[in-house]
């Protein structure tokens, strides 16, 4: 299938999940991760009517950035390390894998003083050794100490499923990201609005989307999954 088409299928089965669960389509937005893909792929995903392109990894991620077209708006998806955030900080408008303090003073230190950056939280809601992310009963004192940071906005909280047909352990991990949002929302912090969730990938997003996804982030379904690392 053309990257045309398999648009068009992602968008089909949004909006069926929005539909089973009252949600408007203009609420949710896809990030394509073109991590798998070469820049030609990223080009037809770009004009497929895509805007919003993912990467994990900082050198990769600013080599597309350059030579795409720069209406899209890049998000970094990987892990990112302190050293890779000068470089990557202008080309990024989103990073959703914020997870220790000292990635939010390198982020702090590098942005230009008044400047915010978009941030998600990470958190490890599936509770597996291998995924990277806070556990959740630290995410909230660690997204207080991030007000001594002012460059950093959480404007959300991310996760990372398992790889995992088990409908029901998807569900219930998505369902602990979204009521973990709505503490941080409680706590009416300056720095940390805490409206959006980005949660669901080619495998989950449908599961994603009815438990209150804000932003998905799918590669293989759109892009393939060519050259996968
Ligand atoms: C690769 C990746 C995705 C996309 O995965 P697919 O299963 O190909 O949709 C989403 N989020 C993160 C953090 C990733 O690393």
């Amino acid at each position: 299938m053309s990257v045309n088409e398999n648009c068009q299928q992602v968008f089909g089965a949004v909006k069926r999940a929005c539909d089973r669960s009252g949600r408007d389509p203009a609420d949710i937005t896809i990030v394509a991760v073109t991590k798998y893909a070469t820049i030609e792929t990223a080009r037809e995903a770009a004009a497929a009517g895509l805007a919003h392109f993912g990467e994990n990894r900082a050198e990769e991620g600013v080599a597309k950035a350059e030579a795409l077209p720069d209406t899209i708006v890049w998000h970094f998806i990987g892990r990112l390390q302190s050293k890779k955030v000068k470089k990557m900080l202008n080309h990024f408008t989103y990073i959703h894998s914020l997870d220790r303090l000292s990635l939010a003073k390198e982020i702090d230190k590098r942005l230009p003083e008044g400047e915010k950056k978009k941030c998600f939280v990470q958190v490890n809601v599936f509770g597996e050794d291998s995924k990277t992310g806070t556990v959740p009963e630290e995410t909230l004192p660690f997204i207080r100490q991030l007000a001594d940071y002012p460059a950093v906005e959480v404007i959300g909280l991310m996760t990372m499923a398992p790889l995992t047909a088990d409908e029901d352990r998807l569900r219930k991990g998505f369902a602990a990201l979204r009521q973990l949002r709505d503490q941080v929302q409680d706590e009416a912090l300056m720095h940390a609005p805490c409206t959006e969730l980005s949660m669901g990938m080619s495998n989950d997003y449908e599961l994603a989307i009815e438990e209150g996804a804000t932003f998905i982030r799918i590669g293989s379904d759109l892009v393939g999954s060519e050259n996968k690392t």
